[in-house]
C-alpha cells in the first residue's frame, strides 16, 4: 500500500519561493572583479535571475542544455546558478585551474551551448575559442564599462544582457529528477569524469548540509563559503544559505587572500565559514602577520584534504572559533562526513583525537569499509579498508557514461582508504593511489603528514611512498618549512621516533621550498613521486 501524501517535487525552484516568501530582505554582499563591494538581497538576486532565464530562453536554450561558468564566488554567478538550474538547463560550472587542454576537453565534452565566464577568463577562452566546436556565444559577466577588449565573436555584455529583460518569467514546473548541475572531477588520473547532479539530489544534500549535526546554518548568521562555486557548488552554500534566510558573503576573485577575507568576515560579522585547508594558512598568517582577530567568527568548516591540528589549535586558542573536520567528493555532492562540536566533558587528549577524525556520516549517506576481496570489515577503529558509500546524492554514473559506477551490490567507492569506529566516526588514511605498501604492509602517508605539521617551523608536509629495493616503497617525507624557520632533515625525523612503529618513520626528509597543488588545492603526490621516484634507489 502506497502513503497518501502530495508528491511534491523536490527542486531548487522551491528555494526560490522559499526564500522570496521567508527572507526576502537577507543579503548577498559580493566582491566582483568591476565592484569591491556588492550588496543586495535574496529578492534582487533572484529577480535578476529570472531576467536571465528570460536572456537564456531568448538565446534557444532548450531544456538540459548545458551552460558552461568560468566565474568566482559572486552575486552574477548565484544568479546563474538559479537561472540555469530552475529553467531547466544545466549549470556546467568549470574549475578554471585546471590546464587549459583539460578546461578545453571539459567544454567540449559537455557540449556546452554558451559560457558565462569573468573578465579575468576571456584571455584564456581565446586561447581555445577556434576549437569549441558547441559553442554559440561567450557573455562576460560584467557591466559595459568593464567590458574587456576582446577577439571572441559573439562576445555580449550581461548586465546589457539583464537590462532588456522584464524579469517576469514562469519558472517551469520540473521533475525532481531533472539534470539541475554538472561538475568534473580534476582528474587526477586520466581525463576528468562529469558528475550529473539532479535537483532531487541537491535539495536533499541541502537539507543534509543544513542539519544541526553537520553546519547548522541559521537565518541570524552569515556565512562565507571559501570554496569555489566552481567546485562541488561551493559545498552547497548557495542553496543551504538562502534556505535558511542567513547572509551569503562571496568573497569573488580574492579567495585566497588573507586580508580580503579579514575584512570581509569582521565588516559583514561573518559567523561561519567554510574552505580547505590552505586557505585557512592564508588566513591564520594574516591575522597572526597583523595582529588581528575576527571576533564574530564562531566557526570554520574545513575539508577536501586533511586538517592538520596546527590550525584547529591556533583558530581555538587565538580566535575562540571552533574547527569542524569534513570529508567529501564531488562524486558526493559533497557532503560525506561532518565532524560535529565535540562535547565539552570529553577529555583535552581524547576530544583531539576525535577532531582529528574526518567525522561521522550525514543522514543521507552510508559507509562501509571493505577488503580487497570486497567483503565488509568491522567499524573497530582498527581494521582499514576500501571505503564505499551510497546514498540518494551520490553520483550513480558519469555523465555519457553507459556503464554504472557502482559496485555490483550498489555501493560506490570513494578511491579512499579509511577505519571506522564503533561510534560512527570515520578516519581516512590514504587514497587508493597514496598508501605506502612496503614489505607487504600499508603505511598512512596521513598520519605521518598529521605528525609532521605539528613540529616547529614545518609549513607544509607531504609523504610518498618511492620505490626501494628490498621494501618495494618506503616513505619519503617532503617539508616546506615557515618563513624563516630553519629546519634539518635529521632533527625533523628524529621527532618521529617513538610516535611510530620504527617501519612507519620516512627513510629520508627533503626540504624544499615549495610543494606541488592540484587544480582543487590540494598537494600533488602525482606529482612528487613523479619528481622523487628514483630518490631512495641506490
Ligand atoms: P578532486 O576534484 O580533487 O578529486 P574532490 O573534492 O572530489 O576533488 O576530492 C575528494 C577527495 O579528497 C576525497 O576522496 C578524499 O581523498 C579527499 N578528501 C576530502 N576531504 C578530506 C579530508 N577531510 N581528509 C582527507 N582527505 C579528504
Amino acid at each position: 500500500m502506497n502513503g497518501m501524501m502530495m508528491q511534491s517535487q523536490l527542486t531548487l525552484t522551491g528555494i526560490i519561493r522559499h526564500t522570496l516568501n521567508n527572507a526576502p530582505g537577507s543579503e548577498i554582499v559580493s566582491v566582483t572583479l568591476d565592484n569591491p563591494q556588492h550588496r543586495y538581497t535574496y529578492q534582487q538576486a533572484f529577480e535578476r535571475s529570472a531576467q536571465l532565464a528570460q536572456v537564456l530562453a531568448r538565446l534557444g536554450a532548450k531544456s538540459g542544455d548545458r551552460v558552461g561558468t568560468l566565474a568566482w564566488n559572486d552575486h552574477r554567478h548565484f544568479e546563474l546558478y538559479y537561472a540555469t538550474s530552475c529553467s531547466g538547463l544545466v549549470c556546467h560550472t568549470i574549475n578554471p585551474r585546471l590546464f587549459p587542454e583539460q578546461i578545453h576537453y571539459i567544454i567540449e565534452h559537455a557540449e556546452d551551448r554558451w559560457l558565462f565566464i569573468d573578465a579575468t577568463f576571456v584571455p584564456l577562452v581565446e586561447t581555445m575559442a577556434n576549437k569549441l566546436t558547441k559553442i554559440e556565444g561567450i557573455v562576460v559577466l560584467t557591466d559595459k564599462a568593464h567590458m574587456p577588449e576582446s577577439t571572441l565573436s559573439n562576445c555580449f555584455c550581461y548586465e546589457e544582457l539583464l537590462a532588456n529583460e522584464s524579469g517576469h518569467f514562469m519558472w517551469p514546473d520540473l521533475d525532481e529528477n531533472t539534470a539541475a548541475a554538472l561538475c568534473y572531477t580534476s582528474g587526477t588520473t586520466g581525463n576528468p569524469k562529469g558528475v550529473l547532479y539532479s535537483h532531487r539530489a541537491m535539495t536533499l544534500h541541502t537539507y543534509g548540509v543544513l542539519m544541526p549535526n553537520v553546519m547548522a546554518i541559521h537565518r541570524n548568521e552569515a556565512i562565507l563559503p571559501v570554496v569555489p562555486m566552481f567546485h562541488v557548488n561551493a559545498w552547497s552554500i548557495p542553496y543551504a544559505a538562502p534556505t535558511v534566510g542567513a547572509k551569503l558573503v562571496l568573497p569573488g576573485p580574492k579567495m585566497g587572500c588573507g586580508e580580503t577575507l579579514s575584512r570581509l568576515m569582521r565588516q559583514e560579522t561573518v559567523t561561519i565559514a567554510a574552505g580547505v585547508p590552505t586557505v585557512w594558512l592564508a588566513l591564520l598568517k594574516y591575522l597572526r602577520e597583523h595582529n588581528e582577530t575576527i571576533p564574530s567568527l564562531n566557526r570554520v568548516v574545513v575539508g577536501g584534504s586533511a586538517c592538520p591540528w596546527s590550525i584547529m589549535e591556533e583558530f581555538e586558542q587565538k580566535h575562540g572559533v571552533y574547527t569542524h573536520h569534513v570529508w567529501g567528493m564531488t562524486e558526493m555532492s559533497p557532503l560525506g562526513t561532518y565532524n560535529a562540536r565535540v562535547e565539552s566533558t570529553i577529555p583535552a587528549k581524547q576530544a583531539k583525537q576525535l577532531r582529528l577524525k574526518q567525522g561521522r556520516a550525514g543522514f543521507g549517506v552510508e559507509m562501509r569499509i571493505v577488503d580487497p576481496l570486497g567483503s565488509p570489515l568491522p567499524h573497530d577503529g582498527t581494521a582499514f579498508g576500501a571505503l564505499q558509500v551510497r546514498g540518494p546524492w551520490i553520483c550513480e554514473r558519469y555523465y555519457k557514461s553507459s556503464e554504472s559506477a557502482l559496485t555490483v551490490d550498489g555501493w560506490f567507492d570513494t578511491g579512499d582508504v579509511a577505519t571506522i569506529d564503533p561510534l560512527g566516526y570515520l578516519t581516512i588514511t590514504d587514497r587508493t593511489k597514496d598508501v605506502i605498501k612496503t614489505g607487504g604492509e600499508w603505511i598512512s602517508s596521513i598520519e605521518l603528514e598529521n605528525f609532521a605539521m605539528t613540529l616547529d617551523g614545518v609549513a607544509e608536509a607531504a609523504v610518498i611512498g618511492v620505490a626501494h629495493e628490498k621494501w618495494a616503497e618506503r616513505p619519503l617525507l617532503i617539508v616546506v618549512p615557515e618563513a624563516d624557520a630553519e629546519l634539518e632533515p635529521e632533527k625533523v625525523l628524529r621527532a618521529f621516533q617513538g610516535q611510530f612503529a620504527k617501519w612507519w618513520i620516512p627513510d629520508d626528509c627533503v626540504i624544499t621550498g615549495e610543494l606541488p597543488h592540484t587544480a582543487t588545492g590540494k598537494i600533488s603526490k602525482k606529482d612528487l613521486r613523479q619528481q622523487f621516484s628514483e630518490y631512495l634507489w641506490s
